[in-house]
């Protein structure tokens, strides 16, 4: 039991040092520009699964112009609005999923998005990935969105088996080592890191600041000398 405690000290201290680091060097703005309205937000991160944040910026501008709200898109004619979301991809899905959710959020909840967890997982196409980005940014409560780039710098790093991708698993993980009033800003800056420095198939492990601190980058030391990942 002590030994777990010791273990989970350390890797808290770990991860603060890594946070300090991050601070320090990326950035932390959310990559979806919306305008703080949580609809839109909730709207723009269902439409991201599975295409990048500038396409996504650039489709919801034509999307909000058309629809600039819950109620409106509720009234939506399906086909208009999967002909407008249909350069994100799987868009019929994505379609049919934020009409429903704009109707969910019109009609139960007054427009409004609500912040409670439960609530949030009832939308369609919301996620706990998505339900914590929503809940940090906009209701400012915090909460580990496990997204591609958080799953494989974290592994990288040796919080959890690389080979982990299970996106609740990570969660639980990292919650309890990154403070909660940190989550947020911590999740964003792991986007901006992992596209210009810890990116999935070229890694710049050279003059990378969290060097010292990563796993794979130490293994990889002590194998090859230079510590690159391939
Ligand atoms: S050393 Fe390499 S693998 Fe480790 S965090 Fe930095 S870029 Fe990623």
């Amino acid at each position: 039991m002590k030994d777990i405690k010791v273990s989970e000290d350390k890797e808290k201290e770990r991860m603060g040092k890594i946070i300090s680091l991050l601070e320090k060097n990326v950035r932390s703005d959310c990559a979806l520009e919306y305008t703080g309205d949580p609809w839109k937000l909730a709207v723009m991160a269902r439409l991201s699964a599975q295409c990048t944040d500038l396409r996504v910026n650039q489709v919801s501008k034509r999307l909000f112009e058309v629809y600039p709200d819950a109620d409106s898109m509720a009234k939506a004619d399906p086909t208009a609005l999967e002909k407008l979301v249909m350069p994100c991809g799987l868009y019929r899905v994505k379609a049919a999923n934020i009409k429903k959710m704009s109707e969910i959020i019109a009609g139960e909840y007054g427009g409004k998005v609500p912040c409670d967890m439960e609530q949030l997982l009832k939308l369609p196409g919301v996620g706990r990935k998505i339900a914590n980005l929503i809940r940090g940014d906009l209701f400012g409560l915090g909460g580990i969105v496990a997204d591609t780039h958080c799953i494989r710098i974290c592994g990288r790093l040796g919080f959890y088996p690389q080979t982990l991708k299970d996106a609740v698993k990570v969660e639980k993980i990292l919650t309890p080592l990154v403070p909660v009033e940190k989550q947020t800003d911590f999740c964003h800056r792991l986007v901006w890191f992992g596209r210009e420095t810890c990116n999935a198939r070229n890694p710049k492990c050279a003059g990378c600041p969290l060097s010292a601190l990563c796993a794979a980058f130490t293994v990889n030391k002590e194998n090859n000398k230079s510590g690159q990942l391939s």
